[in-house]
């Protein structure tokens, strides 16, 4: 798949033009449901570009609330809800009150408290972040409004309360939040919760951004790993936010060493997975910074990397490039 589409391609243009190419590919992979999940995926990126670069919540608010949404069951008391449209995935558990990881748009709050309703008749308790990403945080501002508990990493909170400029491929800027969508708990390593029933132990990395937390429900056997794992291809890197791919596979060993057969894994984005396919995405990771050092040993230069790095067949890579570059750059920063 091309990498480049060269510099006088807006980002605009970019996109469909990636999205011509992956909607072929998946189709035949997957068929026609995936391809509509995408669709909307691909189209949400479309209309943050054609607004502005800088995102914007009026904008969220107005244009997001008809984003579909589907509840998923894992186990009992444990859900997962899976949006249509560019939102990370929210982890639920109902124990003796709802507690949330992740919470997408603050215009869907309505539409995921209406589908808890169904499976529980307890409030929002709490609300956890696995990083600053709007995609995963936004809904931050209707949670916290209502004075319910955010607890997130402490650089979630600095990232919040300041404009932040994303890396490429989605080179977008993050305003600043309102002070009332700030996570009201912070920690640094680790944090451990409990209502009673169940333990909720938030674990810190470097990896996706400087401030990525995995949350483990110890007693259900259930991860959510926030964007250290997708199952959308090659991850998206914010470097411009500390994230590093040293970090990701760090985090990714972290859960492979304490999971087994029956783990159940939510990813940032994608579908419900068990440490299978955790695995295979760590060893892609392992496998390209290990092609890109090896590459580097023999003096070849990022364009030359670019060509000769291999990856699974069936992985979409939205920007190979800036990938490798990315891990070029790491590699450079971590044998220093
Ligand atoms: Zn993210």
């Amino acid at each position: 798949m091309p990498c480049s589409a060269g510099p006088s391609v807006s980002p605009m243009g970019l996109t469909m033009f990636y999205n011509s190419i992956m909607m072929t590919q998946l189709y035949r992979k997957y068929g026609l449901k995936y391809i509509l999940l995408l669709a909307g995926v691909l189209l949400h990126f479309q209309f943050l570009y054609a607004q502005s670069d800088t995102l914007d919540f009026k904008t969220f608010d107005k244009d997001l609330t008809d984003m579909e949404e589907e509840l998923v069951p894992i186990k009992t008391n444990y859900y997962m809800i899976v949006p249509q449209g560019i939102a990370g995935n929210i982890g639920v558990y109902l124990g003796e009150e709802v507690f949330l990881v992740d919470n997408q748009y603050s215009a869907v709050v309505p539409k995921i408290r209406r589908m808890l309703r169904t499976v529980s008749d307890k409030e929002v308790g709490m609300v956890m972040n696995t990083h600053y990403h709007y995609d995963h945080v936004d809904g931050n501002r209707a949670f916290g409004k209502e004075g319910i508990p955010i607890v997130a990493h402490e650089s979630v909170e600095l990232r919040l309360s300041s404009p932040q400029q994303l890396s490429p491929p989605w080179p977008l800027l993050q305003p600043a939040y309102p002070e009332w969508a700030w996570p009201t708990i912070t920690f640094k390593d680790t944090l451990l919760l409990t209502d009673g029933k169940e333990t909720i132990a938030l674990h810190h990395f470097i990896a996706h951004t400087d401030g990525d937390v995995m949350v483990h429900f110890r007693k259900g056997d259930i991860w959510h790993t926030g964007d250290i794992f997708v199952t959308y291809g090659l991850p998206y890197i914010d470097e411009a936010s500390g994230g590093d791919i040293y970090g990701m596979i760090q985090a990714l060993d972290y859960l492979l060493e304490r999971a087994g057969p029956e783990t159940l894994i939510i990813p940032g984005h994608g579908p419900l997975c068990t440490i299978k396919e955790a695995i295979t995405y760590r060893d892609m990771l392992v496998s390209i910074r290990e092609q890109v050092a090896g590459f580097m040993k023999q003096g070849l230069n990022l364009e030359e990397i670019n060509e000769k790095v291999t990856i699974p067949p069936g992985v979409e890579a939205m920007d190979k490039k800036a990938f490798i570059n990315h891990v070029q750059k790491m590699i450079e920063k971590h044998e220093k």
